[in-house]
């Protein structure tokens, strides 16, 4: 106990022996130190009291005036809470048990004293006198009035509420208290009313036959209750709208949404919900930082509160998604809210001085035509808006069944997909593309192709929409263009490879830096290495594309763009970056023969490459005729089932074999070169590797 706090100890006791005796036994204690201060009277015991703080009072039972239970009795209405212990000539149950009752901690009889008991009953006393501290504290902090009577009806414990209680009652008068605790209990599980309160009166029996008394002010807890009810006023005002835009969200959405469908139910009208969705909202994010993105949803509904009229309610249920009710929509009424809504939201927004595009694509499903719930009404719009997002051209979408299927494949095959790349599910193909006049081989296409296990194959018109919609597309595109340029920097032939890179990776940041390290790991020279990118992917954000296509260019990387004609065919593009191919749409080639109009288009597009000095390559070349009317075009290359399936590695391997055994650049009859070398795989059937 060395180094703790010294006990401070007063002792009250008129008798010089009785005070030498404990002293004495005091003494005999050498694991507690004590320091302890003598007086000789009550009166005496008081004034030290006042003056001076102690851990424990030791008082002699026959005082000077009166007995030691009365002293603990004045002391204890002087608000002192230390604890005693009374020392005794004479033992006795009745003066033990009223010791105790006055609120002493122990009695002990002086002739058995020694040191070993006084020690303990001292630690005792001030453990019991800790508990009694922080049970007084609890009682002061609950805002309920509390006390406790024994089984005699008697007060033994209450806190400072339930004194205040009483005073309403019966003024300041202590002596009233039990009276007031004999009210409380004749009106247990009753209200009473105490003053202006009305107070609720609970009662718990203790196992001594005395009880507890709790008093709940019920008059301060109406009031809280209103208060809460305010707030939840409140909180519910919040928690309907959503803080950025200020929009309606998911929560109040819902709410409008089935109350509109309960009306248009009950009066067999109709509803259109519309579902919106940004296009380039991710890529918005990760190019600009999210607060371009904010600025993006909130300049939307800025837009969106405008152009809605009464029978019509928008709101945002987070991130991108929008939605929209339209009430007892006509005929055209739904497809014209769409029309305007697509129109605002696809404009442009200015983010510190660079203007962004996102555009929107917007999705309509009609109660009760396409579903009598919410969520599938809802479901069903989102549907449609995935169509159109897909789709070229228009920007939303008429819910049809035909959608619910294919879509809810679409999300199979993106969980599947998630694996595919580390269960060695995906393979490469390559189709080699000819110079159209001498038949010489220009390089290949490289075609992505995906096994699943359970699905089989699974072609890349189908699987690389859903990478693009979930964002997988990057790690694909990148795998392709690592294992393209690994096999073929490996090729006995410095072949070229054409490598597809969709238009959502383009504007990824970070592309340039990977493509170079990509052949800089694999060792390919950079010009065996042209990338195919679609018109889409510089619409959308055409200087940023332009910027890093340039960057891609400058390493001696060369850019062909693919399926040139489906898209926007912009002539200004064509002219704003010098492409080192263009490859005319395989649907070109295919409605020639079909149509005479498409002729005359074949040849406008074509004459295009050579206005502007652009080698043409000529996709989906099948037969003969197809053939020769292309190189009486002028055309420069061609690539398609007539001259060249896509296979394998394996079967190019053996295809560049037969190039080399021929001088470079002369002709080669493709078909024959192929069926020569692929005895086990027909020529004309795409190789399975
Ligand atoms: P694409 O870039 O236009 O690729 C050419 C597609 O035309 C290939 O389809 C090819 O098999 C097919 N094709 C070639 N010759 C003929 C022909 O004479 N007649 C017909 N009817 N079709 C022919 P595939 O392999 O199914 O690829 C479809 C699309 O998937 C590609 O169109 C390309 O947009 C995309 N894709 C394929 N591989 C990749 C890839 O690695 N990355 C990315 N991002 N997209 C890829
Ligand atoms: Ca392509
Ligand atoms: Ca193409």
């Amino acid at each position: 106990m060395n180094g703790e706090k010294s006990i401070r100890l007063l002792i009250i006791d008129d008798d010089e022996d009785d005070l030498y005796l404990i002293n004495d036994a005091l003494s005999e204690v050498t694991e507690t130190r004590y320091h302890s201060t003598t007086v000789k009277s009550a009166l005496a015991a008081m004034a030290k009291l006042a003056a001076e703080s102690f851990d424990v009072i030791i008082s002699d039972y026959r005082l000077d005036h009166g007995t030691g239970i009365e002293f603990i009795k004045n002391v204890r209405l002087t608000g002192i809470d230390t604890p005693f212990i009374l020392l005794t000539g004479l033992a006795g149950h009745l003066i033990d048990r009223a010791a105790l009752e006055a609120g002493a901690s122990d009695f002990l009889p002086k002739a058995s004293l020694t040191g070993e008991i006084l020690d303990r009953s001292i630690r005792y006393a001030m453990a019991h006198a800790d508990r009694q501290r922080l049970l007084t504290a609890v009682l002061k902090a609950t805002t309920s009035g509390v006390a406790v009577v024994n089984s005699a009806g008697e007060l033994t414990l209450w806190n400072s509420r339930f004194s205040e209680f009483s005073e309403t009652v019966f003024g300041d008068d202590r002596a009233r208290l039990n009276r007031f605790a004999d009210l409380v209990r004749r009106n247990i599980a009753r209200d009473i009313t105490v003053g202006d309160s009305t107070v609720e009166v609970h009662c718990t029996a203790l196992p001594d036959g005395g009880n507890v008394l709790a008093l709940h002010d019920v008059t301060a807890r109406v009031t809280e209750l209103r208060d809460r009810s305010l707030s939840e006023q409140r909180i519910r005002r919040i928690a309907m709208h959503d803080t950025l835009t200020g929009l309606p969200n998911r929560a109040a959405f819902n709410e409008r949404l089935s109350s509109s469908l309960l009306a248009a139910a009950a009066e067999g009208g109709r509803l259109a919900i519309l579902s919106l969705d940004f296009d380039r909202f991710k890529e918005v994010n990760d190019l600009f930082g999210h607060a371009a993105g904010d600025e993006l949803l909130k300049r939307a509904s800025e837009r969106l509160l405008p152009l809605l009229r009464d029978n019509e309610y928008a709101a945002r249920l987070g991130g991108d998604e929008f939605v929209l009710i339209q009430e007892s929509p006509d005929e055209d009424s739904a497809i014209d809210l769409a029309k305007r809504v697509a129109a605002s939201l696809s404009q442009s927004v200015e983010w510190q001085g660079r203007l962004i595009e996102a555009g929107v694509s917007i999705g309509i499903s009609y109660f009760p035509d396409h579903g009598d719930k919410q969520d599938e009404i809802l479901g069903n719009a989102d549907l449609a808006m995935y169509r159109a997002k897909s789709g070229m051209g228009q920007s939303f979408c008429l819910f049809d069944a035909s959608m619910d299927e294919s879509i809810r494949d679409r999300r199979k095959i993106a969980l599947d997909l998630r694996n595919a790349i580390h269960n060695n599910e995906l393979m490469l193909h390559f189709q080699p593309q000819y110079g159209a006049a001498r038949r010489d081989l220009v390089g290949f296409e490289v075609l992505l192709r995906w096994h699943c296990p359970t699905r089989g194959n699974v072609p890349p018109a189908e699987f690389i929409l859903v990478a693009e919609e979930n964002g997988m597309i990057k790690e694909i595109d990148e795998w392709v263009l690592r294992r393209a340029c690994g096999i073929a920097a490996k090729w006995p032939l410095p072949a070229k490879i054409a490598v597809n890179i969709s238009a959502r990776a383009v504007c990824y940041p970070g592309i340039v830096d990977t493509i170079r390290s990509i052949l800089i790991d694999t060792g390919l020279a950079p010009d065996r290495l042209e990338l195919e990118v679609t018109e889409t992917a510089l619409v959308n954000d055409m200087n940023r594309a332009l910027h890093i296509l340039r960057q891609i260019k400058s390493c001696g990387i060369s850019i062909a763009m693919d399926d040139f004609g489906t898209g926007y065919s912009s002539l200004s593009l064509l002219n704003s970056f010098p492409f080192d191919r263009i490859k005319i749409d395989r649907s070109f080639i295919h409605a020639v023969a079909s149509n005479a109009r498409a002729e005359s288009i074949f040849r406008a597009v074509a004459g295009l490459g050579s206005a502007l000095g652009v080698p043409m390559l000529v996709e989906g070349v099948e037969t003969q005729e197809q053939l020769d009317f292309v190189r009486a075009l002028g055309c420069d290359e061609i690539q398609g089932y007539f001259c060249g399936r896509p296979m394998s590695e394996a079967d190019v391997r053996r295809l560049l074999v037969t190039q080399h055994m021929r001088p470079l650049g002369s002709p080669v009859d493709w078909v024959k070169s192929i069926d020569l070398d692929r005895d086990a795989v027909p020529a004309l059937r795409e190789s399975t590797g």
